[in-house]
């Protein structure tokens, strides 16, 4: 184990653990594969137990960014009534892990579902698993927007719900590593990484390879396995800001960040950005209904911010390239 800071992180039996250059994150080298086939444990938990269970698993929410799972937690007072939202998404959808919770984890998953209730007794469970009519597009795994279509609140009041004592929220992927913790033993140091490979024709592949790295594996392994046409890599999906880079320099896998990887096989063209031409598509595809049209017409003040969740699908739908995303960063 190494300790850095109050922060502490578990090498694999056969990595070493060193800082980063810039001393902001540990790395694991790591030689060969570290897997692990335990099977599930029933193990019961009172409120101190789990926050401790957390803190040494290094667990964090994969929902809200930058947020131990033991910080989150103590948030919610064990005699406080709130609401608990289990929500069966994760932000960018990059695995069906509900499907992975209830195929193989399932007496996991109501053990924990069980030890909410009894933890926080006075709590409203409010769980969206196993209802077949509710299908992921995005920006459903957005947390914010989760809560205002599946609660009918407004998007601001789900932003502010999320900052307060008042809603834990959890998805789907933080639900799958909270009970690898608690019911088979296993720390937070090995995540999915799904890899998808889009064509010179801009076409994607639907299904995903699917990795299950430890934290800070090298990734070089990834382009060395694959087709050699793929030489563009991005950690970012479609929605958000495209970062490209040479496919032999992805480093390290970073357990806290690092999702999914696109490899493209000819650079995403950086789109010229043509004039407005008001065709609307902006204001028609956003979900919130925050009127980015006004924005790229220069009314930033009837551009509704507080309802954006910057989920980049006006960007993306814009036909004249606007990066319409970048503009919303400067306002809010
Ligand atoms: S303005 Fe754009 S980024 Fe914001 S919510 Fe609407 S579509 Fe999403
Ligand atoms: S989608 Fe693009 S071109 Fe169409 S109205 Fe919106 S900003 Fe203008």
């Amino acid at each position: 184990m190494l300790s850095h800071n109050g922060t502490k992180v578990l090498a694999p039996v056969n990595g070493v653990a060193t800082l980063t250059a810039d001393q902001k994150y540990f790395q694991i080298k790591q030689d060969g594969s570290w897997s692990t086939s335990a099977e599930y444990r029933f193990q019961n938990y009172d409120f101190s137990s789990l926050l401790d269970a957390f803190d040494e698993g290094a667990l964090a929410s994969l929902d809200i960014r930058d947020l131990p799972l033991k910080d989150y937690f103590s948030r919610f007072k064990t005699s406080s009534s709130f609401r608990v939202v289990l929500s069966p998404f994760s932000r960018y959808q990059h695995l069906d892990f509900e499907e992975m919770i209830l195929t193989s984890m399932k007496d996991a998953y109501v053990s924990f579902v069980s030890l909410l209730t009894s933890i926080f007794p006075k709590a409203e469970v409010t769980n969206f698993f196993e209802i077949p009519t509710l299908k992921f597009e995005h920006p459903n795994g957005i947390p914010e927007y989760f809560l205002h279509k599946q609660l009918q609140w407004g998007v601001l009041k789900a932003k502010k719900e999320l900052r307060s004592d008042q809603i834990l929220f959890l998805g789907a992927e933080t639900i799958y590593h909270i009970l690898r913790k608690l019911y088979y033993g296993e720390p937070f140091t090995k995540r999915h990484l799904a890899v998808f490979l889009v064509d010179r024709k801009g076409r994607m592949d639907l299904e995903p390879r699917q990795f299950f790295l430890t934290n800070g594996q090298s990734l070089a392994f990834i382009p060395a396995n694959l087709d050699k046409r793929y030489k563009i890599a991005s950690f970012d999906t479609v929605y958000e800001a495209i970062k490209p880079m040479d496919v032999t320099s992805l480093g390290y896998f970073n357990i806290y960040e690092h999702y999914s990887i696109t490899l493209y096989e000819k650079l995403p063209a950086v789109r010229k950005e043509f004039s407005c031409i008001d065709c609307l598509e902006c204001n028609q595809y956003c979900p919130t209904h925050a009127n980015p049209f006004q924005l790229i017409k220069g009314k930033t003040e009837d551009f509704d911010k507080d309802k954006c969740i910057n989920c980049g699908i006006c960007t993306v739908y814009c036909p004249s390239g606007i990066d319409i995303r970048k503009r919303i960063e400067e306002v809010v």
